[in-house]
């Protein structure tokens, strides 16, 4: 994964340098052929108009006496060029330096018919007899109505080329430096590109490798700075997801630990009893207790399973409420009647008040009925003396339902913990009030359902009210 940021990197720098060499490459190109034109056309223009001042000195006759020899030889120096003058028939007739080397010869034609005609020529002039290199035009010798000939006039080349060299040399060092400079800028760019792409994939890879707490520490305000924030979101997401899946993982695990602690316990009795009975250890007369006891274990599991069944139920939201207004009269003396007699061996009373007017219950009866028996179940099961009430009125609209209790109560500790599931306050107590730890569980969640709402208040030794508000109207 590095290596593809080590080739943005490469690619960057590669495409950056090539761009800007052939960028400054054709702009000193352009910029040299542009001066040296320009050099090479001001000094043609110079030795033009040395050339009209040089006629303007010998235009008198078309002869070269002794004193036009001298002013020749006077210009030559003045406009450091040499002077060649020569007749309409392109014989070169007079020379600045007296050069009789190149006096008699003849000038091509083509120059000679242009300067006739009263043209100046300029391009591609060669001339033989010249030893070094030298810029060269023709003008032409007399006046305006009557021309003699033409006056050439040669600058050597030398101080003019040495001066195109420097600006060339210039150009190539200015070239030079600005690749060089913008080698730098370009490297540190791409390094600015590639450097946090590099932080972004350690961090993306630890993501991968599950180190979700990994956060990219990015300032950069652009797009690798959104990608970055991007892949936080995702970290952070994923940390979560993975809390979440942790926490449903001890939950689940939880859970199947207590179903079979929870099934064991009565299963290891039951083994344990019919093991005696194969035995035959157990008198005839004793028999009638085991199997009591073993009938009961199996009630136990059945109401466990049962429990369970409609708490999975309650929690895939799997349950469908058939609500009706019911009065809920018949349902609390059905339930307190159901109780009275296991109430009454243990020497407590249940009551049952209701405060007129008695709102009615916007409920399903069955898990209305659901609800009340677990409650009460409960108040039976943890009050050894004293006696249970129950209140139920109206309280704005909703019917308000107290369980009020004189048993053992339930310490402030405990109170937030009841409503989950397989919690006990006393795992060890005694075989005759053991539950399943899940029935108040059931009962917060039907009560939710209801969209209604319980609570309760207890008094460890002093007893314990549960107040449930089932809603008396229709949504
Ligand atoms: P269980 O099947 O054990 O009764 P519940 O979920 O119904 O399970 O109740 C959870 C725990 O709350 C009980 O084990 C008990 O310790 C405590 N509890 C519930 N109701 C009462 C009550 N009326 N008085 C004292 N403790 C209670």
């Amino acid at each position: 994964m590095l290596g593809t940021n080590k080739s943005i990197f490469r690619r960057l720098i590669i495409s950056y340098m090539l761009t800007i060499v052939v960028g400054i490459g054709i702009v000193g190109a352009l910029m040299f052929y542009f001066a040296n034109s320009y050099i090479y056309k001001t000094k043609q223009e110079e030795l033009l108009r040395q050339g009209r001042t040089v006629n303007a000195n010998i235009q008198e006759t078309n002869i070269i006496n002794e004193e036009k020899q001298d002013t020749l030889q006077f210009l030559d120096h003045s406009f450091d060029a040499r002077l060649w003058v020569f007749n309409a028939d392109g014989k070169i007739i007079a020379t600045s330096t007296k050069d009789e080397v190149s006096i008699g010869k003849s000038v091509a034609s083509s120059i000679v018919e242009k300067v006739i005609r009263g043209e100046n020529a300029v391009n591609r002039l060669a001339f033989e007899g010249l030893t070094e290199p030298m810029l060269s035009v023709v003008v032409p010798w007399g006046k305006e109505d009557e021309v003699y000939g033409g006056i050439i006039l040669h600058s050597p080349l030398i101080g003019l080329n040495t001066f195109v060299g420097k600006i060339r040399e210039t150009i190539l060092w200015a070239a030079l430096f600005g690749i060089l400079f913008s080698a730098a800028m370009v490297s540190y760019l791409s390094w600015t590109i590639s450097r946090p792409l590099q932080q972004i994939d350690r961090a993306a890879a630890k993501v991968a490798m599950g180190n979700y707490v990994e956060r990219i520490h990015l300032k950069s305000e652009d797009e690798i700075g959104d990608l970055a924030n991007t892949i936080n979101m995702m970290a952070t997401k994923l940390e979560k997801t993975d809390f979440e899946r942790q926490r449903i993982d001890t939950i689940r695990s939880d859970f199947l630990a207590n179903i079979s602690h929870e099934l064991r316990t009565p299963l290891t009795s039951m083994q344990g009893f019919l093991e005696a009975l194969q035995d035959g250890l157990i008198e005839e007369e004793g028999r009638k207790r085991y199997y009591d006891v073993m009938y009961d274990e199996t009630i136990h599991m059945n109401r466990l399973v049962d429990d369970l069944m409609d708490l999975i139920k309650l929690e895939n939201k799997d349950i469908t409420l058939t609500k009706y207004l019911i009065d809920p009269l018949p349902i609390l003396e059905k339930e307190k009647f159901k109780f009275e007699r296991e109430a009454s061996e243990k020497n407590v009373s249940i009551n049952l008040i209701t405060k007129e007017p008695l709102p009615k219950a916007y409920t399903d009866p069955v898990r209305f009925e659901q609800i009340i028996n677990n409650i009460l179940k409960n108040a039976v099961k943890f009050t050894e003396e004293g006696e249970i009430t129950i209140v139920a009125e109206e309280d704005g609209q909703y019917l308000l339902l107290s369980v009020k209790d004189s048993g053992i109560g339930i310490s402030e500790l405990d109170l937030d913990l009841i409503w989950e599931r397989f919690y006990k306050v006393d795992r060890g107590r005694s075989r005759k009030n053991k539950g399943t730890g899940l029935g108040l569980a059931i009962v917060k969640k039907l009560v939710e359902l209801h969209e209604g709402k319980i609570t309760v208040e207890s008094q460890i030794g002093k007893g314990t009210t549960f107040k449930i508000w089932i809603p008396s109207f229709v949504e």
